[in-house]
């Protein structure tokens, strides 16, 4: 009996458990999921600061300046950004300020540079200004006591800066989860070495380390062991201390050397399935050492590549304590006809595109499980139903689209 894609993937998610928060630097921070909720300990911008170079003034000595009519200020002195003794001014006086700088007592606006003479003991104002003009109120972006990130958000360059604008050194993050993967097959050569005959170069092993990165993980490439289960067993257990989850390819299927199938069933909780799925039918999941996720993906390219956005990436997100959503879906009209196998959810290799106001979606040529070309050229996978066995030009479908 076949296990359904949903039931596959309920039963990962149900033995994922989010990886512990750990304090780190901002910069180790960076790309980890915040596990706590920050609020601001001071308002942002900390003081009143110009937003230009140029004139502290009272909006009341400037208000009738013009070409015509100018207004001449005497110069008290100089505000630089960082000074910490600013000048007050009263009427008749103004002071030459920097971008950022505190806004000086008494001063309510300030005159950029470019409507003055430039003058450093008198100025000559050619415009009016309103109280206000180029002023950063102090607490108009952030007020203190106030939450600037939730628990649950994804630290983007945005957000590290945003913890660094508060003073924050440090932060509780679930990191990016370590993903080892690694490829089995004996006819598996090293691309940039010489293949022989029966020998093809691994692919897997670098399309899915470059996938978990993709995911917002840290990809480690293993590289390869042949179809021996010593070595298999031996290279799974080595990793096991420095993964948070194991990716495999190949030997899960009905071979007569699918090692990995053989040398990991009954260990831990992992489990051996067919799932009603094309491709990607023979599949292995289950915990190892009691907390680590490994997924044993089938060896075809495009089998293991779909599996990865299927299965390990909502994995990955349940690792970092967020939404196990799937990868962005949009309803995209076929431009062709499509058959689909009855009892097995289908995920089509396509180009989506956006044209005539609407998402339109195009099977690419080579839907075989080992033609890479085709996943290569493909920006989206097609999801045909379980229930859906044909599909006419112009049906709406469903479409998940590719990182
Ligand atoms: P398996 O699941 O090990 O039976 O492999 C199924 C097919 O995928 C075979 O044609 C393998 O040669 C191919 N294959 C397995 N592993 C890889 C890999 N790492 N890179 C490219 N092709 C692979
Ligand atoms: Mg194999």
């Amino acid at each position: 009996m076949m296990k359904t894609v949903d039931e596959h993937l309920a039963d990962i998610l149900a033995s994922t458990q989010e990886l512990p928060p750990l304090d780190l630097a901002l910069l180790d921070a960076g790309n980890g999921v915040l596990a706590e909720p920050v609020t601001a300990p001071v308002d942002l911008p900390p003081f009143d600061n110009s937003a230009m170079d140029g004139y502290a003034v009272l909006a009341a000595d400037v208000a009738g300046a013009s070409d015509t009519s100018p207004v001449t200020l005497s110069v008290v002195g100089d505000i630089a950004a960082g000074d910490s003794d600013a000048h007050g001014i009263r009427a008749g006086l103004c002071a030459r300020i920097m971008t950022g700088a505190p806004v000086p007592a008494g001063a309510d606006a300030i005159v950029p540079v470019e409507w003055t003479d430039g003058g450093t003991a008198k100025v000559v104002i050619r415009r009016s200004a309103t109280a206000g003009h180029y002023v950063r109120r102090s607490g108009e972006d952030v007020t203190a006591g106030q939450t600037v990130l939730d628990a649950g958000t994804r630290l983007g360059a945005a957000q590290i800066g945003m913890l660094a604008a508060i003073g924050r050194a440090r932060v509780l993050v679930r990191p990016r989860p370590r993903v080892v993967v690694l490829s089995t097959g004996s006819e598996l050569v090293e691309p940039g070495r010489p293949v022989g005959p029966g020998q093809i170069w691994d692919s897997n092993s670098f399309a899915l380390t470059a996938a978990a990165t993709e995911a917002g993980a840290i990809g480690f490439r293993h590289g390869m062991v042949g179809d021996d289960p010593g070595q298999v067993l031996a290279t799974i257990e080595e990793q096991l201390g420095s993964a948070d989850l194991i990716i495999t390819s190949g030997g899960v299927s009905m071979g007569a050397r699918d090692v990995v199938k053989e040398v990991l069933s009954g260990l831990g909780t992992m489990r051996f399935d067919k799932i009603a799925m094309r491709p990607g039918k023979p599949q292995g999941f289950g915990l190892l050492d009691g907390r680590t996720p490994v997924f044993t993906l089938p060896g075809n390219p495009v089998s293991a590549y779909v599996s990865f956005q299927v299965f390990v990436r909502p994995a990955l997100r349940a690792l970092q304590g967020l939404p196990p959503e799937p990868a962005p879906t949009v309803v995209a009209r076929l431009t062709a006809p499509a058959t689909s196998p009855a009892g097995l959810r289908h995920y089509l290799r396509g180009v989506l595109e956006y044209r005539d106001g609407e998402y339109q979606v195009t099977l690419a040529e080579g839907q075989g499980s080992h033609q890479v070309f085709s996943l290569a050229s493909s920006n989206c996978l097609i999801v045909v139903a379980e229930d859906v066995t044909e599909l006419a030009a112009g049906d709406p479908v469903s479409v998940m689209r590719l990182p």
